[in-house]
């Protein structure tokens, strides 16, 4: 095994040499990527047995509200404005009359805090104006309101309705390519891709996974691989250098 280990990043010890991975995704049949998926899933789910959505919330509406802010920041930053919101603006109309400077002012550490009070209002009006100011429970009615995409409503869904629901966040758009589950940055193709890989009664604890996954050891820019409950069926295990550049131009938008 020592000439692989030579192969692969030299920064990680010998003592890693045992996990590292048998995996080649490119040659890898259907049949054995589903079988790989689904076991590395069993992994995860021994691994992270409380993967949950950590928004608070307490209705469909208090979720489809803290998922709309959650872009471009954490959950727990979230979390800390919400309960201040849903006291001031606990329903559709409340939103959808809502005092923007008031609204920014509710919502402001979160970020992005003008676009998304407008954001939030657009919603309010939307579920005022075509579903009787209730959450719609399904995907082709949640993405017609205002500012709302697929990784949002497949949160309600899978979390407020028990709808099966795969949302694809950043973390699950990471994962998924390392894992070589996916060969694609789109949101959209990544979340067919996944559906296909899992039956639908999965959807939604698959997607929690992930999600823990890519928040607590496949971090984005020094990965845990060493620390990894499926390393051995990873690709792109002890691949990752740690970074040498850090990026400072661009422009960030907050993203769906
Ligand atoms: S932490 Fe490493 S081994 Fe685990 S999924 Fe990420 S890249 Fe693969």
């Amino acid at each position: 095994m020592w000439h692989l280990a030579q192969s692969r990043s030299a920064y990680y010890s010998l003592a890693i040499v045992d996990k590292l991975p048998v995996v080649c995704a490119s040659r890898e049949s259907r049949a054995a990527l589903t079988r790989r998926a689904r076991q590395i899933d069993r992994l995860l789910a021994e691994a992270f047995p409380g993967a949950h959505c950590e928004l608070d919330f307490s209705n469909p509406f208090q979720l489809l509200v803290a998922t709309a802010l959650s872009a471009q920041t954490t959950d727990k930053q979230v979390n800390s404005v919400t309960p201040e919101l849903f006291l001031r603006f606990p329903d559709a109309h409340h939103l959808a009359e809502a005092d923007l400077a008031e609204l920014e002012k509710t919502i402001r550490p979160v970020g992005f805090y003008r676009q998304k009070a407008k954001a939030l209002q657009g919603i309010g009006r939307g579920l005022i104006e075509h579903f009787d100011s209730r959450v719609p429970c399904s995907l082709a009615e949640l993405v017609t309101l205002p500012g709302v995409g697929r990784k949002t409503a497949n949160v309600v869904l899978g979390n407020a309705f028990g709808v099966p629901g795969f949302a694809v966040d950043t973390h699950v758009t990471r994962v998924s390519n390392r894992l070589g589950w996916v060969k694609s940055s789109d949101p959209v193709a990544i979340e067919s891709q996944l559906t296909a890989l899992f039956p639908d009664n999965l959807w939604t604890m698959a997607s929690h996974r992930l999600i823990f996954q890519g928040r607590y050891v496949c971090h984005a820019r020094r990965p845990a691989c060493d620390q990894c409950p499926v390393a051995s069926l990873c690709p792109s295990a002890y691949r990752f250098d740690p970074p040498k550049t850090r990026s400072t131009s661009g422009t960030r938008q907050p993203a769906e």
